[in-house]
């Protein structure tokens, strides 16, 4: 697999998440050896739904001149 940050080589690793409330612990993901890019299937599978980012989204921001 090809990091889709920097196209680095990834390889799959079995992580390990403390905090998981479904009971799992361990879990297998994507790895990139050059960069560090992290994707498990909860990030791949939110990448596939948004694809892009939100610009010029609904974040109510003031500005003050
Ligand atoms: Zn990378």
């Amino acid at each position: 697999m090809t990091c889709p940050r920097c196209e680095g080589l990834m390889v799959e690793e079995r992580l390990e998440d403390l905090r998981d409330d479904t009971g799992q612990i361990f879990f297998h993901a994507w790895h990139c050896i050059a960069c560090g890019e992290i994707l498990d299937p909860v990030i791949l599978s939110n990448r596939q739904q948004n694809p892009k980012p939100i610009r010029h989204g609904n974040r109510n921001l003031l500005v003050y001149n």
